[in-house]
């Protein structure tokens, strides 16, 4: 299992390094961020001790699991990346140091007045999938109001999920019109690409991939 995942990291790094050099970019500017839901606390504790400090999780009630027994991993930080309900703020706040999902004004104000310094990400809706949540597009320019008028959120980025494909190249235009949207609001991070289409995205300007798959294997259904 160790060496499973160091050659799945090894192998990953490798992939985001190859965009990078393909792009121009530095590979610095490209985080990575670890989805570790549906996988058991082992799992992330083997992840830090490769080195990696920044996690992704969907969902917090399996957080309030974990986070017990993950409470010596100095320095991790944990990235809320699915649907946040507005009943369940008060936990997000105090689980999370980045809240990547941000999809409504409300949300944000919320989350604002659970009083803990937070990094916020807008989550975006780009598709017409039923399935995805997020912000509309007519929808950003008020939330990243909300969220630059709080005393405890810090806008960092835009994040979003294109519909799932066999074919990478069919994410480009989403990716790149997350960009667009984000350069009109100076926001600075993208969080986009995921396991199967994170070098297209890093060619459009990611400085985020949430990689679950290509790190962990595969997730047996919830
Ligand atoms: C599960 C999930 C990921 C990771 O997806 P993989 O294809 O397993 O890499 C990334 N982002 C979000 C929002 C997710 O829900």
């Amino acid at each position: 299992m160790d060496d499973c995942l160091a050659d799945r990291l090894a192998a990953v790094r490798e992939r985001i390094e190859k965009a990078c050099a393909k792009a121009h970019r530095d590979p610095a500017g490209v985080r990575l961020l670890a989805v570790t839901k549906v996988f058991p606390a082992d799992v992330v504790r083997e992840a830090y001790a490769m080195g990696l400090r920044e996690f992704g999780e969907n969902y917090v009630q399996e957080m309030e699991r974990k986070a017990p027994v993950l409470a010596d991993l100095e320095g991790a930080r944990f990235h809320l990346i699915g649907h946040l309900q507005s009943n369940k703020t008060k936990k997000a706040a105090q689980m999370f140091a980045s809240i990547d999902s941000i999809d409504a004004a409300k949300l944000a104000t919320r989350l604002d007045a659970e009083g803990l310094p937070l990094d916020a990400m807008i989550e975006v809706k780009l598709s017409e999938e039923e399935s995805k949540s997020g912000a509309a597009e007519d929808e950003i320019a008020a939330i990243v109001d909300t969220i630059r008028a709080c005393r405890n959120l810090t806008l960092r980025g835009l994040m979003t999920v294109p519909p799932w494909s066999e074919d990478a190249e069919l994410a480009r235009p989403y990716f790149a019109r997350l960009r667009e949207i984000a350069g009109r609001f100076a926001i600075p991070e993208l969080s986009m690409g995921m396991s199967n289409d994170l070098e297209v995205a890093i060619e459009e300007g990611a400085t985020w991939v949430r990689v679950g798959t290509a790190l962990f294997g595969r997730r047996k259904r919830v």
